[in-house]
């Protein structure tokens, strides 16, 4: 039995992590979890799960409010309380769910704390990835990745090294814009972008997607994740996304990972790795009736965001957290119709112009970086809206 923390729980992959559960409570049981705001949500798992002993939520007032109705568990809450639900010793594997900066913490600590991480926060090694690398080498623990491109990588090179790797194929599906001009892109609505038209994701990730700038986050994962130099992750376009990426070695043999957009299937392999379970799937692929596969070379005219990813992570040091801050600030404004889809991209640029390039050496660095970043850009966002 594999005992889990899971944080985001109520979010999309959250929900999709205690589906995977519940398909295998002969395998997982869920000790505690964060909910953030949604306390219904926490009130639903203490339901579902007996196993749970401790949980968190964001706001002080509804643990209280929590702990009068549930006086025999342990209720934290805030980042702290995050904190503290990890760097217990209680449990096998962390589950980190969280979106955005957030995440950052909770994985470092957890790894400090000798635990291993299924990591479907992608700010983590975008923003912080020198340091969690350096975690893990002190520690000895492991990072798996939940990503479906980098589930799909990992799945790729069981049984081979990555020093037979030429270059690892992240897929992209192009998000809800894809065949759109540069012209229709300054009209879209925020309806229009949440349409994804392969993917059930949160909203943020969505949006993310639409932009590139979840597929830029993507390689810098990689490079995190695999260790390998930015000029050997390539991104192709692929609209239907079954393949969902692939290894190429040095021979050029091509490896990649199919199979239908269900996020519930990296989230189990990451669970499960290396064994493979059971998993009961509506519409598992069927390659007889799959038809055409299409692939293309990325427009980084249309979506620059894409190219700036690599160019930040080339460079390094702070400013994988100065990227990141400017676009969570931009793309929660254009989410609340407080600026038009083009202006997250010239927020970035602007952000990243701004910034001064420090080495990262301590969370603290990191935690400064992001503050800077999401400063300066709701503060260009104050200023320059109007105009558009
Ligand atoms: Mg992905």
């Amino acid at each position: 039995m594999k005992k889990l923390v899971l944080l985001g729980a109520s979010g999309s992959i959250g929900r999709q992590t205690v589906d995977i559960v519940l398909q295998h409570p002969d395998q997982f049981e869920i000790i505690s979890f964060g909910v953030g705001k949604n306390i219904q949500a926490a009130r639903e798992y203490l339901k579902l799960f007996p196993s749970i002993t401790s949980f968190c939520v964001q706001k002080e007032s509804d643990a209280k409010m929590l702990q009068n109705e549930y006086p025999e568990h342990e209720i934290l809450y805030g980042d702290e309380g995050m904190v503290e639900l990890v760097r217990k010793d209680n449990y096998d594997l962390l589950v980190n769910a969280l979106v955005g900066f957030a995440g950052f913490r909770p994985t470092y600590e957890a790894i400090h704390a000798h635990h291993d991480v299924a990591l479907a926060n992608k700010e983590t090694l975008v923003c912080g990835g020198s340091l969690i690398n350096r975690a893990l080498q002190e520690t000895g623990c492991h990072l798996y990745p939940i990503d479906s491109e980098h589930s799909a990588i990992w799945q790729a090179l069981q049984g081979n090294s990555m020093e037979q790797v030429r270059n690892l194929w992240i897929t992209c599906s192009g998000g809800s814009f894809r065949s759109l001009s540069r012209q229709q892109l300054k009209d879209v609505t925020v309806e229009q972008a949440l349409a994804h038209p392969n993917w059930s994701m949160g909203d943020k990730i969505t949006i993310d997607s639409a932009t590139l700038m979840n597929k830029g986050f993507e390689v810098m994962e990689a490079h995190w994740l695999f260790g390998i130099d930015y000029d050997h992750i390539k991104v192709v376009m692929h609209p239907e996304s079954v393949i969902h990426s692939a290894v190429e070695y040095v021979d050029h043999s091509i490896m990649a990972q199919m199979g239908a957009p269900d996020m519930r299937l990296p989230i189990q392999y990451a669970l499960t790795a290396p064994d493979r379970y059971p998993f009961q799937q509506d519409h598992p692929l069927d390659l007889c009736t799959l038809g055409t596969l299409h692939f293309d070379t990325p427009d980084t005219e249309r979506f620059p965001l894409l190219r700036v990813a690599f160019e930040t992570g080339k460079k390094g040091g702070n400013l994988g957290a100065v990227l990141n801050g400017a676009n969570e600030v931009a793309n929660a404004a254009f989410r609340k119709g407080e600026i038009p889809f083009l202006m997250i991209e010239e927020t970035i640029l602007a952000t990243l112009d701004a910034a001064q390039f420090k080495e990262l050496e301590t969370p603290e660095d990191l935690y400064e970086a992001d503050a800077w970043s999401k400063s300066f850009a709701q503060e260009y966002i104050n200023t320059n809206k109007e105009n558009k």
